[in-house]
């Protein structure tokens, strides 16, 4: 185990659209609270990636913005983490920018950084925008997962991706599935930040730099889920009682 674990927060100015920096946040703090030590570092755009970092997280952006970011990630840092099984834990354009090609704002097709076998291109449709509830498809994860999308990208695996979650609710890749799991890369449409609301799926990701975690206690986030997730239930309870209102008297 490393002395202090380092995590690198790869360019918040592009990719911190969401609020996402904050599960770099979240995973310092929940290694500090167990006693480990744990910096994080903001990379900046002109900074090239540090190769000392334990763990890489990358949030969502704008198109524009995720086009530049590929361009600074093309220096074969965050794939000698990925081979040497670091965790890179990264969120909606984020994911889209580490697989194979994705869209940019005008529709062109840009190579990703090809961390995973995934291609994104447009959802058919309006944008997914609102809760999104997963049921984790990983070994290690049993909590549900829960946060919120936002985006116009369609992402679809190839076969040695496999997917984080099946979605219960919302759109995730948009077909049935959220986020991918290709060795120590993990990624996925939940902001939230995600990590703050899924404190299993932190420690699952802190597991694979310092092994078992002591548990810590989430009452305050599990009663933040329970608030999402009742929400949630209302929110669908309420659409389906619009679907089925009766048709007005006299038509
Ligand atoms: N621009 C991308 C899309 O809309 C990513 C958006 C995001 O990161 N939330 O698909």
């Amino acid at each position: 185990m490393p002395d202090a674990v380092r995590i690198a927060l790869v360019f918040p100015s592009l990719l911190g659209t969401y609020g996402d920096g904050g599960n770099a946040s979240v995973l310092a703090q929940r290694l500090r609270w167990r006693g480990v030590e744990a910096e994080t570092v903001d990379v900046a755009v002109d900074d090239a990636l540090p190769e000392q970092a334990d763990v890489y997280v990358l949030g969502g952006g704008e198109d524009t913005a995720q086009t530049l970011a590929v361009s600074r990630l093309a220096d074969g840092v965050l794939a000698r983490a990925a081979d040497a099984g670091k965790p890179v834990f990264a969120v909606c354009a984020g994911f889209q920018i580490l697989g194979e090609t994705f869209l940019d704002g005008a529709g062109a097709v840009h190579a990703g950084v090809g961390l995973i076998d995934c291609r994104t291109d447009r959802l058919p449709g309006s944008r997914a925008v609102g809760e999104l509830l997963g049921e984790p498809a990983v070994d290690g994860v049993v909590e549900l997962l829960t946060g919120y999308e936002n985006h116009g990208g369609r992402t679809l695996l190839g076969p040695a991706a496999k997917p984080l979650a099946r979605v219960r609710s919302g759109t995730g890749n948009g077909d049935g599935v959220d986020g991918a799991v290709q060795g120590s890369v993990v990624a996925t449409y939940l902001h939230g930040p995600a990590l703050a609301r899924n404190p299993a799926l932190a420690d699952w990701l802190l597991s694979k730099v310092v092994g078992d975690l002591a548990p810590l206690d989430d009452s305050e986030e599990q009663e933040l889920r329970r608030e999402r997730l009742t929400a949630l239930r209302r929110a669908r309870a309420a659409w389906w009682r619009r679907q089925w209102r009766p048709p007005a008297r006299g038509t």
